[in-house]
């Protein structure tokens, strides 16, 4: 399901094939049978594309600064730090969908599956509307199913699974996005190429096969987003020579990692010298 979910992400990319049409079909049917809204999140995603790592415009993973989060002693203290991991496993990926939780600060109902939201413009309504028309088909399909041959059985082949993949795709964009060395910008130090460089490569091991690659090869997707998965690896060793100490690549491992950036990335403070410039505080 994972995998999949990354050659939707293609098709909302248009690097799927060269027929638009065919790439939103395709991603139509297989985002709608994960509930996910297919147009939605490839207008926002790229949004997210086009504004990475800037505090007022970034879709996803916008940290918040420490000064104004009334929640800082809540969160920051082992218990908390492990209450946050699991909920945003949990709850972050229909978190986001639902109430752009993690996400861009909007004023009224941000919501995926809103079509009169603030996330989209007015051409993109109706298709943010044919996608939430995609989703309750999925559920409409899911209930007879389950109906004919019974709820458990539908939870087991496809409840679990989809909560598992909803997981991985929190952990891999979490860890893309967020590391205590890369920077946040606001309006007056943020460009494109500063925000697409201030991503992170990981490394799965033997899951980056089942990933696509994406987890692993993130950085040349925000600087080249028409390359399909399967060359995003081969691109990534032609962009390491050009960008030299610019390319940010972590081979802590994953629960390693997972750990220490709950801990170290819940909040960000501005450099004390360079205004414009945000860095991760414990
Ligand atoms: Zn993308």
């Amino acid at each position: 399901m994972v995998g999949l979910w990354n050659v939707v992400h293609d098709c909302g990319h248009h690097s799927f094939s060269e027929y638009p049409l065919l790439d939103d079909a395709i991603g139509l049917i297989l985002h709608s049978l994960v509930l996910t809204p297919y147009h939605s999140f490839k207008y926002s995603h790229r949004t997210h594309h086009a504004n990475t790592s800037s505090l007022e415009k970034d879709e996803n993973w916008v940290p918040k600064l420490k000064n104004d989060t009334w929640f800082v002693e809540i969160i920051a203290n082992p218990i908390g730090n492990v209450m946050m991991l699991l909920f945003r496993l949990a709850f972050g990926y229909f978190g986001y969908f639902l109430f752009n939780l993690h996400g861009r600060i909007y004023k009224g109902l941000p919501s995926h599956y809103n079509p009169l939201g603030p996330i989209f413009n007015d051409s993109e309504r109706g298709q943010v509307f044919l996608s939430d028309l995609g989703v309750v088909a999925a559920l409409y399909g899911l209930d007879r199913i389950g109906t004919k041959t019974g709820f458990q059985w539908l939870l087991y082949v496809y409840g679990v699974p989809l909560v598992i993949m909803c997981a991985f795709f929190i952990l891999f964009t979490y860890l893309n996005h967020n590391h205590p060395s890369v920077a946040h910008y606001d309006s007056r130090e943020w460009d494109w190429l500063r925000g697409a460089l201030a991503t992170v490569d990981r490394d799965y091991g033997i899951l980056s096969t089942i990933f696509h690659d994406e987890p692993n090869a993130h950085v040349v997707h925000h600087l080249f987003s028409n390359i399909p998965h399967y060359h995003i690896v081969e691109a990534t060793q032609y962009i390491k020579p050009v960008l030299g100490d610019y390319y940010n690549f972590d081979d802590t491992s994953i629960l390693k990692a997972v750990i220490r950036e709950t801990k170290e990335c819940l909040f960000i403070e501005e450099d004390s010298e360079k205004k414009g410039i945000y860095w991760f505080r414990k």
